[in-house]
């Protein structure tokens, strides 16, 4: 089944298999947040930051049930295709939490991770929304719509996270410590 009427241009049926493929290509990332997401609860410290984590994960949860209710819309196989993109951003993000010892350096580590998992799923939501929209699937932009907002929400609490994680803190680069060690070496820049 086409998403459009067989009368419009070639140009928008090669937007048609386009949607498709970043569809599933969302589709694959989802599922891989979700797998990932349980090791991020696991590793973080700040139980708000944990709640948080675990709140987004039901969301996810249900942004890969949205996205099957999708491809049924659209008469579509629900399926994936390989994402470079999510799988990079997912090992970066593995790698640096196995590095940090610190337990605020590392759920600062983790909130970062986050938020570029976050920003990736809003660039490909978004932009899925604005096709589908350009299709004249208004109930596939709907629930696409939804799912972009818990991203964004997500994001903002990760944001104040960080912040207050800094605030608290005195921020990454412990500027106290250093004043003391610069009290203990005159010499020191
Ligand atoms: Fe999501
Ligand atoms: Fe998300």
């Amino acid at each position: 089944m086409s998403l459009v009427s067989t009368d419009q241009s070639s140009a928008l049926v090669s937007t048609d298999q386009l949607f498709v493929h970043k569809l599933r290509d969302i589709y694959y990332a989802e599922k891989q947040i979700v797998k990932s997401l349980p090791e991020m609860i696991e590793k973080a410290n700040n139980p708000q930051l944990k709640q948080g984590f675990q709140t987004h994960l039901r969301e996810s949860e249900n942004h890969v049930k949205r996205l099957d209710q999708v491809f049924g819309l659209l008469g579509k196989k629900t399926q994936g295709v390989d994402c470079p993109a999510i799988d990079g951003i997912i090992e970066e993000a593995e790698e640096v939490a196995g590095e940090v010892q610190n337990k605020s350096v590392l759920d600062a580590a983790l909130i970062a991770a986050a938020q570029a998992v976050e920003h990736y799923e809003m660039m490909r939501y978004g932009t899925l929304v604005a096709w589908a929209k350009q299709l004249g699937r208004n109930d596939a932009a709907t629930l696409l719509n939804q799912t972009l907002d818990e991203e964004k929400a997500t994001d903002k609490k990760l944001t104040e996270m960080a912040e207050s994680q800094i605030n608290r803190k005195g921020g990454l680069t412990r500027p106290r410590r250093r004043y003391v060690s610069d009290r203990a070496n005159p010499g020191a820049a």
